[in-house]
């Protein structure tokens, strides 16, 4: 009789503590407290996912409810196609892959921004214009990025289109060799690979993104909505960890150089060059810039029909960090 009871008393506090629907919890509603939930996000090896790599490295220190698995891609494509297909919950990404991805049905929120600025229209020492690179072969690493936006703002600026430059797509480890052996005139690229060119003296810089598009978008950090749903406080602390990454980030002092160093090879002196033309300031993404943003990918013929703001971008999470 007191063994039915206590089989009893046990099945109604296993009901009602909710253990019954998780296999890792033993029988102790306080561990359903402590269960840390893996969020997995996709990178790039580049200076654009600095707060990431801070983030990440800092969660090891602090007890979380939740374990960021970084998970590192070769390419764009690679990256999208497994954020697309679910196998990450989420990306540091160009943000006109997302925006794309977005148009084509794929239900990603852009919840951040990777950085604001930070890249260069780097070109050998012959052209001193945007009109010199006329009848030249000038780099972008894919037309869905805001590297070929700023090409084509600075084109427009100088009364040219893209029809007066031979564009090329390259990996962007390939952009500083092929500059430095005449194979092109120019690139626009994710950090480190302008800073290379121009540290060793194989290249200069033509402009800095702020010079043609203030505060430029170029990263984003985007997390699938199936995933925010329903994982709500997951997705606010890693957001909280995430603003407070990218305020580290700005410091750009040596524990910040040590850590980027862990994540991406790049001397000493391209890595602070980098870092000067970059800011982790202000990571929240405003309607304006986003709205500038689809302006110039319908301008390049890059979309038809771009998102609405409110569809694409969930700033709930950024807005709940204190
Ligand atoms: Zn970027």
């Amino acid at each position: 009789m007191y063994k039915k009871v206590l089989i009893l008393v046990v099945i109604i506090v296993m009901v009602f503590s909710g253990c019954s629907n998780s296999a890792k919890t033993s029988g102790d509603a306080s561990n359903q407290q402590s269960e840390v939930k893996t969020i997995k996000i996709a990178y790039l090896p580049i200076t654009h996912a600095l707060p990431l790599y801070i983030e990440n490295e800092l969660a090891n220190i602090d007890s979380k409810n939740f374990k960021l698995e970084l998970v590192k891609f070769g390419s764009w494509p690679e990256l999208a196609e497994a954020l697309n297909a679910g196998k990450v919950d989420g990306a540091s990404m160009l943000i006109e892959l997302a925006v794309k991805a977005k148009e084509k049905g794929i239900d990603l929120k852009a919840v951040a921004l990777g950085h604001r600025d930070g890249n260069v229209v780097v070109v050998s020492e012959d052209i001193n214009s945007a009109a010199d690179l006329k009848g030249k072969s000038f780099a972008i690493p894919s037309k869905l990025s805001t590297h070929n936006l700023l090409l084509h703002i600075m084109l427009k600026n100088s009364g040219l289109s893209y029809s007066d430059v031979n564009i090329v797509e390259l990996p962007p480890p390939e952009m500083p060799a092929a500059l430095s052996e005449g194979r092109i005139s120019g690139y626009c690229v994710a950090e480190p690979f302008g800073a290379q060119s121009v540290a060793a003296g194989k290249g200069k810089t033509l402009f800095e993104s702020h010079e043609l598009w203030e505060g430029s978008l170029c990263c984003g950090l985007v997390l699938r909505n199936d995933f925010i749903q329903n994982n709500q406080a997951v997705a606010e602390a890693f957001i909280k960890e995430y603003v407070n990454a990218g305020l580290k980030a700005e410091q750009k002092d040596e524990e910040v150089k040590s850590i980027t160093s862990k994540y991406l090879k790049a001397e000493s002196k391209v890595l602070d060059l980098s870092l000067q033309w970059i800011s982790y300031e202000n990571l929240r993404l405003e309607e304006e810039e986003y709205n500038a943003l689809a302006k110039y990918m319908v301008e390049a013929e890059l979309s038809e029909n771009p998102p609405k703001y409110s569809d694409f971008v969930d700033n709930s999470l950024i807005d709940r960090v204190k």
